[in-house]
């Protein structure tokens, strides 16, 4: 790959990490100008560049080395960290950025009879999260099918397709409307500031470590 000497951070393109992640850039002292496709935004002060791309993209982007840094759901970088093969580059969770909470739950059927996670074994459970759910059913020694959904996992049990689901829940509003309850939490999330383990030697290393204190002081201002 070539190098860089400007620093690039990804960020979703757009969703509902889109808006305060500006933001918090922008209380960082960037600025963008956002180009017309806007998939790649120009840095107007600093070196640093913006590529907007669906936030399942972003942890393989940054472990290519295409992305120096990124702002994801910690649900994101963990199971891409579950799933990753051992060869790709290992990701870190550089700060957590006080936005987009939310949780990993297993939720069951309301008239389910649910009261540990044994009762799942031999149940089939939706998910778009089958690294992090295959981990949990392991550490509590579940032998339960894991159904990967790309999306609408909270229908699948009305649908047939599953007996449960493993979802992510803010306010717990979704399970309800589908009849569904919440018994066990997998991952407190949040977005997160990703990055390699090992950052650059080079100027990106340095700007790195520069907006690094300047989030320390803009999340500090904001508790
Ligand atoms: P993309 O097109 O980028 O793939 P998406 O549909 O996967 O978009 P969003 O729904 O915008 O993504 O969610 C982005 C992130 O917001 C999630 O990965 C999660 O970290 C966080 N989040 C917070 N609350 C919720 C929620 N109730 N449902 C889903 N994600 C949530
Ligand atoms: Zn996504």
């Amino acid at each position: 790959m070539k190098p860089r000497d400007r620093l690039r951070i990804a960020m979703q393109k757009s969703g509902r990490l889109t808006e305060p992640a500006l933001d918090l850039l922008n209380r960082c002292g960037l600025t963008f100008r956002q180009s017309r496709d806007k998939l790649f935004c120009f840095g107007e002060g600093e070196p640093v560049d913006l590529l907007l791309v669906r936030d399942d993209d972003i942890p393989g982007l940054i472990a290519q080395g295409v992305c120096d840094l990124g702002i994801v759901g910690r649900n994101v970088l963990d199971e891409f960290r579950c799933t990753a093969s051992e060869d790709v580059a290992a990701l870190t969770e550089w700060r957590p950025l006080g936005f987009g909470r939310c949780r990993l739950s297993v939720a069951v059927p309301q008239d389910m009879d649910y009261r540990q996670p044994q009762d799942l074994g031999g149940l089939r459970i939706a998910t778009s999260y089958p690294g992090l759910l295959n981990h949990w059913l392991k550490a509590q020694s579940v032998d339960a099918a894991v159904v990967t959904l790309a999306g609408s996992v909270e229908i699948a049990p009305k649908l047939g397709t599953a007996d449960a689901i493993c979802d992510l829940v803010q306010s717990g509003g979704t399970l309800v409307a589908n009849q569904l309850r919440e018994t066990d939490v997998l991952l407190e999330s949040e977005a997160v500031l990703a990055g390699p383990q090992a950052l650059p030697t080079d100027e990106r290393g340095d700007m790195i470590n520069l907006l690094l204190k300047r989030l320390d002081g803009v999340i500090q201002v904001r508790e």
